[in-house]
């Protein structure tokens, strides 16, 4: 394992914004897992878990150690009549891993196509697109459990998995995935609900949903909707879609009929958190080196070489605007560092 120091994050997340790290590490094998933890342990100082840096925001220089998660490989692990069980490496790239699964003709993950980032931080968050989200596809994970100093497996019951959460976000530097074991179909159920793929269906008359058209249609849709992290710095949504009582969801339609809002339980209302950020007038606004994407209000841009806390304040300014108006606490997705 070769640990470097003083080293520039810029070109490691999607924001690019020019924060480092002390000390720096890339890990592709479990034994460097446990060497690097190892190593801070010794020198006593924490350490962060790096994939491919698109839901990350560095507001400062990391004082510790960084791993960037290199582990890669796709093997099948069993096969069934109806199913395929596949363990994948956490640093494979999410969008390659899915697109092998289409090419295989296992469905269950083209929903989830051009989702930026790594294999192993797709639990973390429970990525989610379109009606579909990670942990419906996922069996199990293992991870290093840094507190018992050992490998682990979860079963997908034991992840908490829940709307951009799982146990692995509530106990950030607790574990470190280093695989993730997933379900495919082999006769495929079809996720075409949403309306926006239904409509890139119709429009390219593909009478007869298929894995590679449902993948392409939602490749079309997300390269319309959100900025190339390469061409301008973001991290795709940045806050999630607030969740609020059946009481408050009334107050707010009297108050704002075109709210956008749908029921998820008896009692429960999610809210599009992109409606009130655009209500509160800040769609396509721009403060210095920081602004909100004119096509999409969940998305902060980052046009230039600026330092990531200006970033963190430009979402600060859009919590308390969304509060005073709606009050309505808005919560980040992006990690925040
Ligand atoms: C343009 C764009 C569009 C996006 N669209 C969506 C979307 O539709 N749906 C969605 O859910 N997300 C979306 N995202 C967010 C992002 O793609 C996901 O959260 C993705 O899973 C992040 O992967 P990553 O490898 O880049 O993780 P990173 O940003 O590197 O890390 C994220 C967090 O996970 C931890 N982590 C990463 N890998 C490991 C590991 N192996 N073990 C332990 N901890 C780890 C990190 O420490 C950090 O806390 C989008 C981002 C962008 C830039």
């Amino acid at each position: 394992m070769e640990i470097k120091e003083n080293i520039s994050l810029q070109s490691l997340h999607s924001f690019g914004c020019n924060e480092k790290a002390n000390y720096f590490a890339k890990i592709d094998s479990i034994e460097a897992i446990e060497k690097c933890i190892q190593w801070a342990k010794e020198k006593d100082i924490p350490y962060f878990i790096l994939g491919a840096g698109s839901n990350i925001l560095f507001t400062k220089t990391f004082e510790g150690l960084v791993l960037k998660m290199e582990i890669m490989g796709i093997k099948k692990i069993k096969e069934t009549a109806s199913e395929v069980f596949l363990e994948v490496g956490a640093g494979e790239n999410w969008h390659h891993f899915v697109s092998y699964c289409v090419q295989k003709g296992w469905g269950g993950l083209e929903n989830l196509s051009l989702i930026p980032g790594t294999v192993g931080a797709a639990p973390i968050e429970n990525i989610g697109a379109y009606g579909v989200e990670a942990k419906d596809s996922i069996a199990s994970v293992t991870a290093y459990d840094t507190q018992i100093a050992q490998f682990i497996i979860l079963q997908n019951s034991d992840c908490a998995f829940g709307y951009r959460t799982s146990l692995f976000k509530m106990d950030k530097t607790r574990y470190i995935i280093s695989s993730v074991q997933f379900v495919l179909q082999k006769q495929p159920i079809f996720r075409t609900e949403y309306g926006a793929i239904k409509e890139v269906l119709h429009q390219k008359n593909n009478k007869q949903a298929s894995l590679d058209a449902i993948a392409n249609a939602v490749i079309q849709i997300r390269s319309e909707k959100y900025p190339h992290p390469q061409k301008l710095g973001n991290a795709g949504s940045f806050f999630k879609n607030p969740t609020v009582t059946k009481a408050i969801f009334e107050t707010l339609i009297a108050a704002y009929p075109k709210i956008i809002a749908y029921p998820i339980s008896d009692n429960a209302y999610k809210l599009a958190a992109g409606w009130l950020i655009e209500d509160c007038g800040w769609k396509g606004k721009q403060k210095g080196n920081v602004g909100c994407y004119e096509k999409q209000s969940l998305v902060i841009v980052h046009y230039n070489n600026g330092p990531g806390i200006e970033i963190f304040n430009f979402s600060e300014e859009i919590i308390q605007s969304v509060l005073s108006k709606f009050g309505i606490l808005l919560e980040r997705e992006v990690v925040i560092y």
